[in-house]
């Protein structure tokens, strides 16, 4: 109607949260020898913050005007960004906060989310300052779309908000010691594995699953409300960030379903659910977060795990470990088929009893995603929408997009596409 929209639309502006101790320390040197001239040719408006401590980035995004922003950009490894998550769920308005776009540069020595994001794009594999000049250049092209987060309760009530992982045992125990060689860069879970299988032991506990029923996905009569009209274009960042460096930016062909309404189907997921419990219980268990979306498909730990959920039998474990994003590390490919929004949390746990030389074969055939063709009778591969763990053993550790937790039992559950990501 006439309207020249370059006129009126305000540029494109970017917050960049840099930990400029992530990683070998180098994070801000990367960012001014790769990304900062690629972003000043695309003509991406930002704004560099430096974190000075941990939880900096948490207390920031809490305050921000986030109308100021079109994104908020992580330069580090993927420990900064949950904390960045976890800032915008803090918040009263959390709901339309979470939509904030969120970008990762991988800055850190564990950029789980960096490599999970350039295998989406469907590039060939990318290491060090290529796979950071594939997140930059995605940033450029300022394309956007849903991203799954899992909701995790402690036995404390806290609540929190992962776009990653959740991990006890082995998984863990390597999180956590090699964060000492973190110097060494993402080299650093190789050498933690090998520390770990030297001293390799088993983890009591018990597991149980709300496993995905394979299709239908969801009831008949919502089939129009879950899957509203394909859009055209998955939404840019920002409308106005011109796509100079590659002019004909369009959303992944094969894509496997587009979303616009991240809101839908959430509410979809809740409502097919036969274990859904009642919002009023949900609502107790919203961890102090007054408002955050209820967790429909836990019991709550105090209560028997719900009908319907697959107790599993083993109690012995060497690691059990949730994933809802494609890669655990820049070089481990854990759950093949994962995408940004499947709407599935891929749960694997090694029992008790595998050799440590079967164990070292499953972590080297992960680096090409060929682990589940090892056929190693102690791995398990399961697809689920929530989960309960309960450890027995009195010592260990718990990660959570790879930072620790508390210790204990833990329960979780997907929300499918509740924020937002920077992808190719
Ligand atoms: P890495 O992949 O190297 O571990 P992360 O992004 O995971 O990098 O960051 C590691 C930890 O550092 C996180 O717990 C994060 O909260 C914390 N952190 C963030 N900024 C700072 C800072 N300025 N000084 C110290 N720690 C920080
Ligand atoms: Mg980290």
């Amino acid at each position: 109607d006439g309207v020249v929209y370059s006129e009126v639309r305000r540029p494109c502006r970017v917050m960049i949260l840099v930990n400029p101790h992530s990683g070998r320390g180098q994070a801000l040197q990367l960012f001014s020898g790769h990304v900062q001239g690629m972003l000043t040719e695309a003509a991406v408006p930002y704004k560099l913050v430096i974190t000075e401590h941990q939880n900096h980035a948490r207390e920031l995004v809490r305050k921000a005007d986030l109308s100021q922003w079109d994104a908020l950009v992580i330069m580090s490894g993927d420990g900064l960004l949950f904390e960045v998550i976890n800032g915008l769920m803090d918040r009263e308005d959390w709901e339309q906060a979470i939509q904030t776009p969120l970008g990762i540069l991988p800055g850190g020595s564990g950029n789980a989310l960096a490599a999970s994001v350039h295998h989406y794009s469907q590039s060939p594999p990318a290491w060090n300052e290529e796979l950071l000049l594939s997140c930059g250049f995605m940033l450029c092209k300022g394309l956007v779309g849903p991203l799954d987060l899992v909701s995790i309760h402690l036995a404390s009530q806290q609540r929190l908000f992962s776009f990653l992982s959740l991990a006890w045992g082995f998984v863990a125990d390597v999180d956590i010691e090699s964060e000492k060689y973190r110097h060494v860069g993402a080299i650093r879970f190789l050498m933690g594995t090998l520390v770990r299988l030297a001293t390799l032991r088993v983890y009591q506990g018990r597991l149980a699953y709300l496993p995905v029923k394979e299709a239908p996905r969801y009831p008949k009569g919502n089939a129009k409300a879950v899957h509203p009209p394909a859009a055209p274009q998955r939404p840019s960042l920002c409308s106005s960030l011109p796509c100079q460096l590659l002019p004909n930016a369009s959303p992944n062909q094969n894509s496997h379903r587009n979303h616009t309404s991240a809101n839908s189907n959430h509410n979809s997921i809740a409502n097919s659910s036969n274990n859904a419990i009642t919002t009023k219980r949900a609502e107790a268990q919203s961890g102090g977060r007054s408002g955050a979306p209820p967790d429909s498909l836990l019991a709550g730990l105090d209560q028997p795990v719900p009908e319907g959920w697959t107790v599993v039998r083993e109690e012995d474990f060497v690691l059990v470990l949730a994933i809802y994003q494609s890669h655990l590390a820049e070089d481990l490919w854990t759950a093949p088929g994962a995408s940004a929004d499947d709407g599935f949390i891929h749960l694997f746990y090694v029992t008790a009893g595998i050799s440590r030389p079967a164990l070292l074969r499953l972590f080297l055939a992960m680096e090409k995603g060929a682990h589940l063709a090892c056929g190693s009778p102690h791995l398990v591969y399961e697809k689920v929408r929530a989960l309960r763990l309960e450890p027995i053993s009195p010592q260990g550790m718990i990660t959570v997009d790879g930072e620790m937790v508390e210790y204990g039992p833990v329960e979780a559950q997907i929300h499918p596409g509740l924020a937002r990501l920077v992808c190719g």
